[in-house]
Parts: structure tokens; sequence; C-alpha cells
């Protein structure tokens, strides 16, 4: 049952003055139930709570951490309708999708809960000793990583169950050993309460710290500032906009102890359609596209915001296609009025661009908060002049840059911002563009070949970031489990008494881990 209450640890907590509801996008109508924003007492309280349980959560064996991340499934799975039908309620999206994103969430958790049960993510190195070394003896030193403390996390309004509450980011710090503060997104804040539920009951079955995880309900930035500049956390999770990522980074980063801000935002994600492809294939890419753009309504960090192309009959009919084929789609429901109303704001900013042409906008009248889709197109030299056309418009928009030809193609893309992900669309081509390749490789955190960028599969393999502003920090990806090193620090044991070390690093080896012996990878015991 939802309360609109916060978790402060295990228990509910509503002292706060600052009240508000959430908005059903479907039926234009607030949802009846009242949330109560987390005040400055109860922000205190969870973050010392947070504090106190990592004291004890980060000697947590990965065999309970794994128990207690797979019962947070579970839990999760428990929830039954109740979770689907607030999650529509509140983002106006189909059953069908929260369901997936349902299987997403619980598969994120599971494949968390198999890494820490394993033990070798730890990266265990041992440089045993050696007395006899000249001119000077070598000392014994081990190394593994350890978790960083309390990680407050910020979800996306557009993922309400893989980016939110016990999303990527909550998964992977509270696998690393992070008790994890989440600052509810207030747009799904009835579906945070359910999840944040299944967390507390998780952690009270298997018998973790009170404070290893706490949920608080905001309705403005305040929440948020208030934990970024709290002394007790120690890392910040967030996905979402450039502007908000950038904010917290900066605030961050002026702490007297600053601290890191793994930050995933938004992106344009360029495609370059290549002069063979556009020839052979240009209507059928323009049937697919059409079909990614509009993809929950454009609402997706990866949708294609920017398509580049060289100026010529083949790009023209792909643009005509492009734009007969996407206004036969349906608008969808967007995922509430400011979402709605700042896609129609950056949209019209967009189109009084000077040399802007919009080739395709769906004019029909349509149900409120419904996104309408639009093409552009612009010369390659405009674009290139003008940043302003650079920037992600979130919704079902996209944009067809006609470059001059194959070096204007590789200066717009080398002048663009980091981003996700780049696609190249060919045909028996691609060997005689290394250039366009290497420039796009040096944009974006992963590359793809005659696809679309929406849909991120979670597995080892995937990086979901790339260089500023795609992310704060493109050494880490935010989707599959090598996300959990954002949540270590390395650390380095000298001399220390075999008994008294962490079992990664006794020299039984008793979790049977992989690791770096004397530079040698092994499991044996040393
Ligand atoms: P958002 O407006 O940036 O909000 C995200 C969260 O950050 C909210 O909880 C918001 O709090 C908070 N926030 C924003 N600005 C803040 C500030 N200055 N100080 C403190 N807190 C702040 O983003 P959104 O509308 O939820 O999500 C859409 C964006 O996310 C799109 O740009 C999309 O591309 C991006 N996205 C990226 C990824 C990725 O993995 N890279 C995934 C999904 C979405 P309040 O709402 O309480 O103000």
């Amino acid at each position: 049952m939802i309360t609109g209450k916060n978790y402060i640890g295990n228990l509910l907590s509503s002292i706060g003055k600052r009240t508000f509801k959430t908005f059903n996008p479907q039926t234009n109508l607030e949802n009846e139930i009242v949330y109560t924003e987390a005040s400055e007492v109860e922000i205190e309280q969870a973050t010392s709570l947070a504090s106190e349980a990592f004291n004890v959560f980060q000697k947590v064996s990965g065999a309970k951490k794994s128990e207690f991340l797979n019962e947070i499934a579970n839990e999760i799975e428990a929830l039954g309708d109740e979770l689907i039908q607030t999650y529509c309620s509140e983002t106006g999206l189909p059953e069908g999708r929260a369901m997936g994103e349902r299987g997403r969430t619980v598969f994120q958790l599971r494949s968390f809960a198999n890494l820490v049960k394993e033990g070798s993510w730890v990266e265990a190195a041992i440089d045993t000793a050696d007395l006899s070394r000249q001119p000077i003896p070598k000392v014994d030193i081990r190394k593994m990583l350890v978790p960083l403390g309390p990680v407050v996390v910020f979800g996306a309004s557009n993922f309400p169950l893989a980016y939110s509450t016990a999303g990527g980011d909550t998964a992977a710090a509270l696998a690393a050993g992070c008790p994890v503060i989440v600052k509810s997104h207030p747009m799904h804040a009835g579906t945070g309460e359910l999840v944040a539920s299944a967390i507390i009951a998780a952690a009270e079955k298997t018998g973790m710290p009170n404070g290893v995880f706490s949920n608080l309900n905001s309705s403005g930035i305040e929440v948020g500032v208030s934990l970024v500049k709290n002394s007790r956390v120690k890392a910040i999770g967030f996905t979402g906009s450039i502007r908000g990522g950038r904010a917290l980074y900066d605030m961050a980063a002026q702490r007297p102890e600053p601290i890191p801000v793994f930050a995933e935002m938004g992106s344009v994600n360029p495609v370059v359609l290549l002069p063979n492809a556009a020839q052979i294939k240009g209507a059928e890419w323009a049937k697919t596209y059409a079909g990614s753009i509009t993809l929950g309504a454009g609402q997706f960090c990866t949708n294609p915001g920017l398509i580049l192309g060289i100026k010529g009959d083949d790009l023209s009919n792909f643009i005509q296609d492009l734009s007969n084929e996407i206004v036969k789609i349906e608008p969808t429901c967007m995922l509430h009025p400011n979402i709605i109303g700042a896609y129609e704001s950056n949209k019209a900013k967009m189109q009084e661009q000077s040399g802007l042409e919009t080739t395709a906008s769906f004019s029909k009248e349509t149900s409120k908060n419904y996104g309408r889709q639009a093409i552009t197109t612009v010369e390659g030299a405009t674009f290139l002049a003008n940043t302003a056309l650079h920037q992600e418009v979130f919704g079902p928009f996209s944009m067809v840059v006609q470059c001059e030809n194959v070096q204007q193609l590789e200066e717009i893309i080398s002048k663009l911002e980091g981003q996700l992900t780049g696609t190249i669309l060919a045909e028996n081509e691609l060997q005689n563009y290394e250039n366009i390749v290497s420039a796009l490789q040096n944009r974006v955190g992963r590359i793809i070949f005659n696809g679309v960028p929406t849909g991120v599969e979670v597995c080892p393999a995937m990086v979901h970031g790339g260089p500023y502003p795609a992310s704060t920090d493109s050494r880490f990806t935010a989707v599959g489990i090598e996300s959990i090193k954002r949540w270590v620090r390395p650390f380095s044991y000298q001399s220390w008494p075999n008994e008294l070390l962490p079992d990664e690093l006794k020299d039984e080896n008793p979790l049977n881990i992989t690791r770096l012996v004397d530079g040698l990878k092994t499991t044996k015991a040393l």
C-alpha cells in the first residue's frame, strides 16, 4: 500500500510540511495520493543511518549481499499488479512497457547478485614478499576494490523502474557494499515508494543493517541539493538532463570534500547514413527510423535525434520517405505535462533557428499530453555554424543534416558533443570511410552498424556512457555488471596479518575467487 511517506531506513516518516501529488497524463488528472517531501531533519536522519549502516554493510559477505539483491527482485515481483498499475497511472506508458521494465530491473538485480556471489569482481591482487630481494627486501602488498560509502541515486523520469529506485545505479551500489539513499523522482513517487517498500522488506528479511536504504520524496530540487552537499554522502548516481546532471556535478565539486558524480545525461545519438545505404536501402531505413524516433514517444536517452548524410537525390529521397513514414505513426502519451511542455517549446525553439526546414510535423488532433513527431533538415554549413542545432530535443524529434561532402561530414562529427551512441548505416562501403568511423568512435560510448540506437541490452559487454556530456566520466558504464566499478575504490594492505585480511585476500583463498598472484591469474591458495 502506498502511504505517501518517506522511508528513513526501515521506518516510514512524514514530518515535512511540503506535499505534492503525481499526475496521470492519460486522464490529464492528478492522482489521489498525497506525498510528503522529506524535511531537513529526515535528510539528516537518512544520511546518518546510511553512514552507520556503512560500517556494517561494507563487511557483509558477497553471499549475503547476493541473498539481499535476489530478495529485492523477489519482493518487486511480489508487488504484482499494484506496481504495474501505479507505474502506468504515473507515466502514461502502456502495461507492456511497465512489465518489460520490471523484467529488466529484476534481471539487473539478479545479475549483480550472481556477480557478488562469485566474488572475483573485487579484482584481488597479491604481490608476495621477497625478503631476499636486493638492495631492499620486497614487502607483501594485497589489493582489492572496496566500497566508497553512502551513495545518493537520482533516477530519470523516463525509466521509473530500470533507472530509478531499484534501478541499475542502486543495484550496483548495493552490490558494491554502499548504502543507498534514493532521491525519489516526483513524477513517479508512488512507483518509487512501492519499490522502496520491496527493498526495505528484503533488507529486513536478509538481516541487512537499518539505513542500508532510504527513499526520500521531493517535489523540487531542494532535497537533492541538500543530499549532494551532505558530508556523509560519498558519491552520486544521476540519470537525467544535462542541465540537472551538470548542476549536481558542479555542486559536488565545490564541497569541502569533493565527491564523484556519475551522471548519465542526454544525447542526440548521431546516425551516419552513407551514400550506398541511402541509395540501396534508403526507403527501408526511413521506415525503421520512423519507428525508432517515435518509440516510447521519443523519450529515450538513445533516441536518434540527428541523422547525417551527404547531400544529393538519395538523401533527399530518404528525407521524404522518413517524413512520409513518421506522420503515419499515431502519437503516444508523453510522461507528464512538464515533459510535453519542454518538448513543444524546445521543438519550437529549434524550428525557429535560421536555415532549419521542417519536413514533417504530425498535425492531426491528438489527446492532451500526446507528443507530435517532427522531422527537420538543415545544410551542413548551417549546422556547423550554430551549436543550438546540436542540442537534444527530448521527444519524437529528429534532424537530418545534409553535408556538402565527406570532409564536411567528418568535420561535423568531430565537432559534436560527446554522445551515448553513434550509428553507421552502410552497404559494402564501410572500408572507404575509415576517417568517419574513427571520428564517430571518438565522440561516442557505443557504435552500431546497420541498426538503431534505441534498445540498450543489459550485458557485461554493454557500454552505456560516453564522452561528456553523455556522461560525466566516460571511463565507466551505467549499464551492465561493470557499472559496479563506479562505487568502489582500490585499497591496499601492506604486510597485514593473514588472519585479519578480508577473505578475498587471505592466503587460503577461502572464496575460491580468481586473483592476480605475483602477476598470474589463479584461483589457487598461496
Ligand atoms: P531531469 O529533469 O534532469 O530530472 C532528473 C532528476 O534530477 C529529478 O529527480 C530532478 O529533481 C533532479 N534535478 C534536475 N535538475 C536538478 C538540479 N539543478 N538540482 C538538483 N536536482 C535536480 O531529467 P528527466 O526529465 O527526469 O529525464 C529526462 C532526461 O534524462 C533526458 O534528457 C534524457 O535523455 C535523459 N536520460 C538519460 C539516460 C542515460 O542513461 N544517459 C537515461 C534516461 C534519460 P526534480 O524533478 O525534483 O526537480
